[in-house]
């Protein structure tokens, strides 16, 4: 496995592979990694990829108030999961190789940041945009895998590599979560023990939302109102920042499930801030 610090290594890396005729398979990630991060390498790796991680801790995706400087950074253990799951190429570089010119150049996608997360962050997707269209042209891949788990960034990602004509293809891979049903998140470990134990109950509101439109229940208000409900009483712990159920490509809010939606929520605890959502479908109509 290569490990790469300049973009020109990484670069001279992945040509001498597209030399031997293979396809690039990039997984953008800021470390500290987990199932979440090995599902997508293994998905790179089961499609034939020659696949290069990208471990970077993103200064411009965080706010002023925001968890930059603690954010958990374990370099030695995230080499050995990228080596355990079959990762070619590793590019871990330093925030001076990659913003060194300070540029002024930025990558926004303004329709799909302006709710949901965006509300909260504001500027938070711009970074993302960014720093991922900045991996793109470093790295050239023909495929890039992301989570699920951050359902809007994948939006915005999709968005920008349609508008923005990137030739890559965008695999989204579900998201991986503990057996309690808590998505696996690097900010999990912030969580003190009995917030810890109502955060599966995220997991759990939305399962009882999904749970409701089969049995007749498709007005988004109320489904939105059970799943903050849910929350209420089991997860006292956590204040919500949104419950919303929306249209999973345009993230705008959607009155019925008359065809698939996304369901997603925020919840802030006072040691870390948890998303989610599920993808609800409608019952299929009979005949
Ligand atoms: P991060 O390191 O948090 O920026 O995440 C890097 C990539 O891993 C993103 O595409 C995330 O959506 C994805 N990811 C994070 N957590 C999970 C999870 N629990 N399941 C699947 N993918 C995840």
């Amino acid at each position: 496995m290569e490990i790469c610090q300049t973009i020109d290594s990484f670069r001279a890396v992945l040509a001498e592979a597209r030399r031997t005729g293979r396809t690039i398979g990039l997984v953008p990630t800021m470390g500290n990694l987990h199932a979440g991060h090995a599902s997508l390498i293994d998905r790179a790796a089961a499609d034939g990829h020659f696949v290069a991680v990208t471990i970077f801790v993103n200064p411009t995706q965080f706010g002023p108030g925001e968890d930059f400087a603690r954010y958990p950074r374990t370099p030695t253990e995230d080499l050995e999961l990228c080596r355990g799951h079959g990762a070619a190429a590793v590019f871990m570089p330093t925030v001076d190789e990659m913003y060194g010119e300070k540029g002024v150049t930025t990558v926004s996608v303004a329709s799909l940041t302006g709710g949901l997360c965006g509300r909260s962050r504001p500027g938070h997707f711009d970074g993302v945009c960014t720093v991922v269209a900045k991996l793109f042209n470093i790295a050239g891949p023909e495929a890039a895998y992301f989570g699920q788990k951050d359902a809007q960034q994948c939006a915005v990602i999709a968005r920008m590599i349609a508008d923005l004509n990137f030739p890559i293809r965008m695999v989204i891979c579900p998201t991986v979560r503990e057996a309690d049903g808590l998505a696996l998140s690097s900010r999990n470990r912030y969580l003190s023990p009995a917030e810890r134990q109502q955060a599966p109950q995220l997991y759990a509101a939305l399962k009882l939302a999904a749970s409701m439109v089969p049995q007749g229940t498709t007005d988004a208000n109320r489904l939105a109102a059970a799943i903050a409900d849910h929350l209420a009483r089991l997860a006292p712990l956590g204040k919500i920042e949104y419950v919303e159920i929306v249209n999973p490509h345009s993230l705008s809010p959607v009155q019925q499930v008359d065809r698939p939606v996304l369901a997603a929520l925020a919840v802030r605890f006072d040691s870390a801030r948890l998303i989610d959502n599920m993808r609800v479908e409608p019952e299929p109509s009979g005949g």
